[in-house]
């Protein structure tokens, strides 16, 4: 059959695909255009895209054969599943193999802000660290401070483990509660969304992205979190209104952000990179070498399991 995929992948994925099926590639790092996509997607059964197509209904309709689409990522905000459920094409994700890296790196972004990290390494370059002086660069503690996780699902849950390591009080909000023996096996309580802002001294946001939450922090929310507190987003951009972030940030109604994602990524709000008080990385979440290996293998495996007629391991679709 014919499959086409969006962009480069690690060769382990492709030498999966290659000998059983007909393959076009996108063979870069840039994202595809949308007149290409548009233009291979018209023959093809077999669809390997990523986190940066939006695969919506034009799509769809351009690719009358499809039979799959596997998703190179575990978010799918910017898949049209219901129009793919419509047609039975089923949709699949990547789930699990990113979880540790995500965590890992929410736990950089909490450690880079709160220690000024970035700033601290910036400085030393430029040749300013002169002297040791007991009220120089002080950042702020991280050690048995409260974590406020929204969303304890995969990743946010792997936050949880790794702030036990930091004697961290850790308190969620998600849309599923946990059962009790499952919150003590995590040291974790469960508190409604305002008040665990209020509580938190670091919110880390762990959500999908989807009309219900789309900008489940906006300007009230950071209203009533603490001005000495920090928000982390490794989740998706649009969870957070960015420009109300700006704003915060600015006029210090929170002390600061470490960010992976973006509202409009790759474009940032305007006066996000002239603060100091937010450390800003482009979406790099799952970016290692073995996790993006295992993504893409994994995408495949669904990709061909959809093309053979079977159900794909990790098939979205709740309507299939
Ligand atoms: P997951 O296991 O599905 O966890 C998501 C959690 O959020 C679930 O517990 C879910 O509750 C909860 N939730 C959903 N909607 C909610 C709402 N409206 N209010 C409160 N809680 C809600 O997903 P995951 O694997 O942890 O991944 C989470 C997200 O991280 C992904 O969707 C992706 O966008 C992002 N991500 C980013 C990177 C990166 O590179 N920065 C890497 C990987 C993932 P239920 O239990 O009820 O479903």
């Amino acid at each position: 059959m014919r499959v086409f995929i969006t962009a480069r992948v690690p060769e382990e994925a492709l030498a999966r695909i290659t000998p059983e099926h007909e393959v076009e590639i996108h063979d870069e790092d840039r994202p595809i255009d949308r007149a290409r996509m548009l233009q291979s997607v018209g023959n093809k059964e077999g669809l390997l895209c990523t986190i940066t197509d939006r695969i919506d209904r034009e799509v769809l309709e351009r690719a009358p054969y499809l039979k799959v689409i596997a998703n190179n990522g575990v978010g799918i905000d910017h898949i049209d599943i219901q129009a793919a459920s419509v047609r039975k094409i089923p949709v699949t994700n990547t789930p699990g193999v990113l979880t540790d890296e995500t965590a890992d790196l929410t736990f950089a972004l909490i450690l880079a802000t709160a220690r000024r990290i970035v700033e601290g390494d910036a400085k030393t370059r430029e040749g300013e660290f002169k002297y040791w002086a007991p009220m120089h660069f002080l950042g702020w503690k991280v050690t048995g401070k409260t974590l406020g996780i929204v969303g304890l699902g995969r990743i946010g849950q792997a936050v949880a483990k790794r702030a036990r390591g930091f004697d961290m009080k850790v308190v969620y909000h998600s849309r599923t509660r946990l059962d009790p023996s499952q919150e003590k096996d995590l040291g974790v309580s469960f508190l409604p969304l305002d008040e665990l802002l209020r509580e938190a001294d670091f919110v880390s946001l762990h959500v999908p992205l989807s009309p219900s939450t789309r900008h489940m922090i906006g300007n009230r929310e950071l209203g009533i979190m603490k001005p000495s507190a920090c928000l982390i987003n490794t989740a998706r951009g649009a969870v957070v209104d960015e420009k109300a972030l700006v704003l915060a940030l600015r006029e210090g109604s929170i002390r600061s952000a470490g960010l992976d994602v973006y509202e409009n990524e790759p474009d940032l709000s305007p006066g996000l990179t002239n603060l100091k008080n937010v450390v800003l990385l482009p979406h790099v979440g799952s970016a290692t070498i073995e996790t993006r290996t295992k993504m893409a293998l994994m995408a495949a495996e669904n990709l061909l399991a959809g093309l053979r007629g079977e159900r794909p391991p990790n098939i979205v679709n709740r309507e299939m």
